[in-house]
């Protein structure tokens, strides 16, 4: 018979949980803050996908990052093919 819950690990670093992800806000602590330029935007939504917290939400046309969420890891930042998403000190955005 399996075990339904996982064993607890033996490493006293790694946590394990069961609560949702929609609790894990960002705080205070994001560090960079990206911005999407809507003018140079193509709707191309490469940054909804590429984005691993999935706070990026679907619109019409420009997508919308929920900075409740947001880590700014940088990663839309990156892919994005039309360069139009900047990313600026939490404090200057
Ligand atoms: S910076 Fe990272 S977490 Fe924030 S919207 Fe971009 S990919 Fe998502
Ligand atoms: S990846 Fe860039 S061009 Fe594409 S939807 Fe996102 S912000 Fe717009």
């Amino acid at each position: 018979m399996p075990e339904l819950e996982a064993p607890a690990p033996s490493d006293p670093r790694v946590i394990v949980s069961g609560r949702s992800t929609a609790e894990n806000l960002t705080g205070n602590w994001r560090t960079l803050r990206p911005s999407i330029d809507a003018a140079r935007c193509t709707g191309c939504l490469i940054c909804w996908k590429y984005c691993p917290e999935a706070c990026v939400a679907l619109t019409e046309k420009v997508p919308v990052i929920d900075y409740s969420y947001c880590k700014g890891c940088g990663i839309c930042v990156e892919e994005c093919p039309t360069r139009c998403i900047g990313f600026a000190p939490e404090e200057a955005a």
